[in-house]
C-alpha cells in the first residue's frame, strides 16, 4: 500500500513503525473471510482491509480520531485471525494498539463510556480490587435490566457475566516458591495474573501442582501482577507500559538471582501481551534489554509441558473433550498442536469445534463494552462446541472460559485442570 507520511510525520518512531506495516499491506482482502466482525455484520468498514485504510487516513493526515473510526476500531476484537491469514505478513496488532492509543489520546467518549472505561480500569488489574467489586455484583444483578436500557448498558453485562459465588483467595497467588517434589529438573516463575487468580484460583493451583510433581520449581515472585493487557486493549499507553515496566523488575530479579527457564503463563491473553514487552517497551533504554529477555523467556504452559519429557500419565479418564482454541493462542502466540498433543497423549479423547479460527466474543474486556456482538460470537461458539457431542470444553484462557461457560451446557475447564489430572493430581471441579 502506498503511504505518503512527511519526513516530520515519520519522525515519531511510533508512525514510523506503523507506516511500515501500511505498506505491506496489499488490499488482497483475504483477510476479511476470516474476522469475525466481517463474518456477522458484513461491513468492509468493519474488517481488517477497512480498519486498516481507516487508520492509515487517520494517522496520515496526522488528526485526532473521530466519531466513526472509534466505532470500527471499538468493534474490532483483536482477536487477530487477520494475522494468521495474512499472506503478506501485515502486523495488524501493532497497527490497530498504535491506533487505540492514539483514539485514547485525541478522542473525548461519552461521559457513561468513560466511567465504564475506568471503572474497569480501576477495578480488573487488580485481585483485591476485583474480588470486592465481584461481591458486590450480586446487590447490582437485580438493576442489570435497566442498565440495559441505558447508556451504561456495559454495566448490565459486567453484572451478569459476574459469577454467583467468589472463590476464596488461594495460597498459590502468594509470593514464594513452590518445590520440586524429588530431583529439580527445572525453574520456572509463574504468573498468576490478575482477573484468572480470582476467578478460577484452581487453575494456578493445578499449574504448580503438576509442575512440582514433574521435578519443576514453581518460584510466584514478589511484584509481579497484571500483564496490563486489559488496559493496553483500551489505548491506555501509560498503564499498559507500567505494568510491563514492574512484571520486567519482578521476574528479572528472579532471574538474575535464582535462574529460570521460563515464565510460565496459563492465560493466552497475558502470554500474548508478554511476549510483545520486548517491542512495547523497545524505546525505553532502560528496560528494552531486560524486556526482550522477558518476551523470550514468557512461555504458555502447554508449550513449556510440550519440551518436558512426560511421563505415562497415572489417570486415563477416557473423555471426550472439545478444545476451544483462544485466539490469543491460535492466532497471538501461534500455538495450536500443543493442547491437543497433550490432551491426547493424556488419555482424552479430543474434538474440533468447527469454525475453530473464530473468537468467542469474550477478548478481554469486549464482552462488557460491546456485548451484542460478543453474545452473537459467543452462541455461535457454543453451537459449534455442543455440536461436537464433546462432555466438556477445554481452553487456555479465563476470557473464554468465563465467556463460553456463561452459555455452553457443560463444563469449561483450563487444559492444565485436564492434565494435571492425568498425571496424578485432583480431579477439576463440575466434572461428573
Ligand atoms: S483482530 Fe479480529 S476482529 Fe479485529 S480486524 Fe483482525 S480479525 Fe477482525
Ligand atoms: S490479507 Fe493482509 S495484505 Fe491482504 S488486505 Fe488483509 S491485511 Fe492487507
Amino acid at each position: 500500500m502506498q503511504t505518503n507520511f512527511s519526513p516530520e510525520q515519520l519522525a515519531d518512531p511510533h508512525v514510523a513503525e506503523s507506516e511500515k506495516i501500511l505498506r505491506n499491506c496489499v488490499h488482497c482482502g483475504f483477510c476479511t473471510a476470516t474476522c469475525p466482525t466481517y463474518v456477522l455484520l458484513g461491513n468492509e468498514l468493519d474488517s481488517p482491509r477497512g480498519r486498516i485504510y481507516l487508520i492509515k487516513d487517520m494517522l496520515e493526515a496526522g488528526r485526532p480520531a473521530d466519531r466513526e473510526i472509534v466505532t470500527h476500531i471499538d468493534r474490532c476484537l483483536s482477536c487477530l485471525a487477520c494475522m494468521t491469514t495474512c499472506p503478506s505478513g501485515v502486523h495488524y496488532m501493532h497497527l490497530v494498539d498504535h491506533a487505540r492509543a492514539h483514539i485514547e489520546k485525541t478522542f473525548r467518549r461519552r461521559l457513561p463510556d468513560r466511567l465504564v472505561r475506568a471503572l474497569l480500569a480501576f477495578v480488573l488489574p487488580h485481585p483485591g480490587r476485583f474480588r470486592a467489586a465481584l461481591k458486590l455484583a450480586r446487590f447490582g444483578r437485580p438493576f442489570a435490566g435497566l442498565f440495559e436500557r441505558t447508556a451504561l448498558k456495559p454495566l448490565a453485562a459486567m453484572l451478569r457475566l459476574a459469577p454467583k459465588t467468589v472463590p476464596p483467595a488461594s495460597p498459590a497467588s502468594r509470593p514464594g516458591v513452590h518445590a520440586a517434589s524429588g530431583p529439580r529438573r527445572g525453574r520456572v516463575a509463574l504468573l498468576t495474573g490478575c482477573a484468572q487468580s480470582v476467578l478460577d484460583p484452581a487453575i494456578n493451583e493445578a499449574t504448580i501442582s503438576l509442575l512440582n510433581r514433574l521435578g519443576v520449581e514453581v518460584a510466584v515472585p514478589e511484584g509481579e501482577g497484571c500483564c496490563g493487557a486489559l488496559v493496553h486493549h483500551m489505548g491506555r499507553e501509560h498503564a499498559a507500559l507500567e505494568a510491563a515496566r514492574r512484571n520486567v523488575d519482578a521476574w528479572m530479579r528472579v532471574a538474575d538471582n535464582d535462574g529460570l527457564d521460563a515464565i510460565v503463563i496459563t492465560a493466552s491473553g497475558c502470554g500474548t501481551t508478554i511476549k510483545d514487552y520486548g517491542f512495547m517497551l523497545r524505546l525505553d533504554p532502560a528496560y528494552a534489554e531486560k524486556a526482550a529477555r522477558v518476551s523470550a523467556l514468557a512461555k504458555d504452559v502447554t508449550e513449556y509441558l510440550a519440551a518436558l519429557d512426560l511421563p505415562e500419565p497415572q489417570n486415563r479418564p477416557g473423555l471426550t473433550v472439545a478444545y476451544h482454541s483462544a485466539c490469543s493462542m491460535q492466532h497471538g502466540q501461534k500455538i495450536s498442536l500443543q493442547p491437543r498433543e497433550l490432551l491426547s497423549r493424556a488419555g482424552f479423547n479430543v474434538r474440533e469445534p468447527r469454525e475453530g479460527h473464530l473468537c468467542c466474543g469474550s477478548a478481554g474486556t469486549y464482552n462488557m463494552l460491546q456485548p451484542e456482538i460478543s453474545a452473537r460470537l459467543r452462541d455461535r461458539k457454543v453451537k459449534n462446541i455442543e455440536a461436537t457431542g464433546a462432555a466438556l470444553v477445554a481452553t487456555g484462557n479465563i476470557g473464554c472460559i468465563t465467556q463460553i461457560a456463561s452459555a455452553a451446557r457443560m463444563p469449561v475447564v483450563h487444559t492444565v485442570q485436564l492434565l494435571d489430572w492425568a498425571y496424578g493430581g485432583r480431579k477439576p471441579e463440575g466434572i461428573a
